[in-house]
């Protein structure tokens, strides 16, 4: 794909992720690796007003290159991408379900087997850093230690992916998730599954949503 390529698709995402109710207003932003560094939406700005051109180039070093400021989550999008190789793309949201649990500090537990989805036992809650800083890039590193998203205390969530494709799709199995357990737990007490079928249904995850000869 080319650099264009992956400028128009970080608008269109963006642009998708309001319109399905993953994200509300300019909150929220998505990187993509590129070259050296990563493309990312850029700070503060209307999706519905944001062209290719708007989105920023920003270096391993994490110096800006474009017109724009980068999204003032700069600092976490490439602390993940220069960690974890398997990731070519986050997407960062607030969420209305997945952030009323992150209020409250709440891990996402298996209640429902889809958790594994996201690499493990639970959809873990990230310790509250302010936003922007050096210290919530660090605890989003710790929170995505064997997973490939997380809440994020009294601030939203973060998914990554392979490809933006399943950042995404990843970003509205937790929302899901989130929305069904708030839900579940208003009319009752949820029962959780236990380590053993987890572990089962962790490995079955592995290759889950793997086409031959797909793209995703
Ligand atoms: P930006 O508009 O700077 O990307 O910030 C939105 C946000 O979600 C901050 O956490
Ligand atoms: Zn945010």
């Amino acid at each position: 794909m080319n650099e264009n390529d992956k400028r128009q698709m970080i608008v269109d995402h963006c642009l998708e992720m309001n319109r399905t109710g993953l994200n509300q207003g300019t909150s929220g932003n998505i990187s993509l690796r590129h070259e050296r560094g990563m493309l990312i939406s850029p700070s503060g700005v209307d999706y519905r007003e944001m062209s290719a051109d708007d989105i920023v180039f920003v270096d391993q070093q994490g110096q800006p290159h474009g017109e724009l400021n980068p999204s003032s989550e700069w600092r976490f999008h490439l602390a993940i991408l220069n960690r974890y190789d398997a990731f070519d793309a986050v997407v960062h949201s607030h969420p209305v379900h997945a952030t009323a649990l992150a209020m409250c500090r709440q891990d996402i537990p298996a209640a429902h087997y889809m958790v594994a989805a996201a690499g493990g036992e639970t959809v873990p809650c990230a310790r509250y850093e302010t936003f922007g800083t050096d210290a919530l890039s660090e605890a989003l590193l710790e929170a995505l230690e064997n997973r490939r998203a997380c809440l994020m205390a009294n601030h939203g969530m973060v998914a990554c992916g392979a490809t933006l494709g399943r950042a995404m799709w990843l970003a509205v199995e937790v929302e899901t998730l989130a929305r069904q357990y708030v839900i579940a737990r208003s009319i009752g007490t949820p029962h959780i599954l236990d380590r053993q079928e987890m572990t089962r249904v962790i490995d079955k995850f592995k290759d889950y949503g793997r086409q031959p000869n797909r793209a995703t």
